[in-house]
């Protein structure tokens, strides 16, 4: 049985990728950072399948702990301080965890189990006021805000422990992927869950930021399967994941709100508050050495994404479910 240890489980990527490791007949050692409020609503159908072990990112004596009792074959990096709002609001605690974290990581496996197989979560935002479009692995970087830089920190240091150490180490640069386990603060599932209330008539508004930008939305589900994919290879490599199709904020708007017969004109309030310092204007990827070499393919568009997450909402709100 092959054991994996997955930081970030309860987020959305890490309870995707979970069921997925769990379904191919792995062990999956999940880290679990203490909050005094229990956040397993990602992960409450697999709770008792996932082997938990305390730890944090900023904690390498901890994740040394945490490599030890696992012994896995493949470690997965998925937790992070992942929104890019709270980034400017705490740019330190950004740095030390999205950062930092990556290095504690890999100075644990270097140290525990240097043959085990690592995974790190890289992100479009790195590619930032973009160089050239669509954005490939040989793009230029230049990250935007404290979160992709620290993002960048980690995929390059990730780079240096494969370069070094011969490490079997991947990045994977994921661009924007969103879900109905996505969280609310995210502009995808604050709009569809301000859709869903607004039809529902629990909220006559939706107070939103820059409608203007461009990002490729792909299905979470799609992509923790590249991730596994990266892993599998003979050489460790970094990929680019995306869909290839980039829409504004003001048409995954129109897309959620006409899917249930509302003009998205009478309800959208444009707010200064959730305006960036600095934007991300437009992200645009080009995923074809993915596609060539893991044989990866998405399999929901930007429609069906849309609709997915406008149909989670609706329902969980009629049942009064937790988000
Ligand atoms: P990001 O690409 O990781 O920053 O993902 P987000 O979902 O947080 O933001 C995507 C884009 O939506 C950014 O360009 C934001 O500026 C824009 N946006 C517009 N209004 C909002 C909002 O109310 N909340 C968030 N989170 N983003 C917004």
């Amino acid at each position: 049985m092959k054991k994996a240890l997955v930081t970030g489980v309860t987020g959305q990527d890490g309870s995707y990728l979970s069921e997925f490791l769990l379904k191919r007949g792995y062990k999956v050692f999940a880290l679990r950072r203490r909050t005094s409020m229990p956040i397993y609503v990602n992960v409450e159908h697999i709770k008792d399948q996932l082997e938990w072990i305390d730890g944090d990112l900023t904690d390498l004596a901890s994740l040394i702990r945490a490599v030890q009792i696992a012994d896995p074959d493949e470690i997965y990096n998925l937790a992070a301080q992942s929104f890019v709002g709270t980034s400017w609001n705490q740019p330190f605690a950004t740095g030390e965890m999205t950062g930092l974290g990556v290095t504690n990581m890999l100075e644990a496996i270097r140290l525990i189990k240097p043959n085990a197989r690592f995974y790190q979560a890289s992100t479009s935002e790195m590619f930032g006021k973009v160089a050239e479009v669509p954005q490939r692995e040989t793009t230029p970087f230049y990250p935007r805000s404290p979160y992709s830089a620290a993002k960048l920190y980690g995929h390059w240091m990730t780079i240096n422990y494969r370069e070094s150490f011969s490490m079997f180490a991947c990045s994977g640069i994921l661009f924007n992927h969103e879900s109905p386990r996505r969280g609310l603060e995210f502009v995808t599932r604050k709009i569809t869950n301000g859709v869903a209330k607004i039809k529902l008539g629990l909220q006559n508004e939706l107070r939103l930021g820059n409608l203007d930008s461009k990002r490729d939305w792909g299905f979470a589900g799609d992509y923790v399967k590249a991730m596994w994919l990266m892993l599998q290879q003979d050489q460790p490599d970094d990929y680019v994941i995306s869909t290839g199709e980039t829409h504004s904020v003001r048409e995954f708007v129109e897309t959620a709100f006409s899917y249930v017969g509302l003009n998205w004109k009478s309800y959208v309030v444009q707010d200064e508050r959730f305006m960036r310092p600095a934007e991300v204007d437009l992200l645009l990827g080009d995923c074809s050495k993915a596609e060539k070499k893991l044989g990866w393919k998405k399999s929901v568009d930007f429609r069906a994404l849309v609709h997915m997450m406008v149909d989670h909402d609706l329902e969980r709100l009629q049942v009064n479910e937790p988000v």
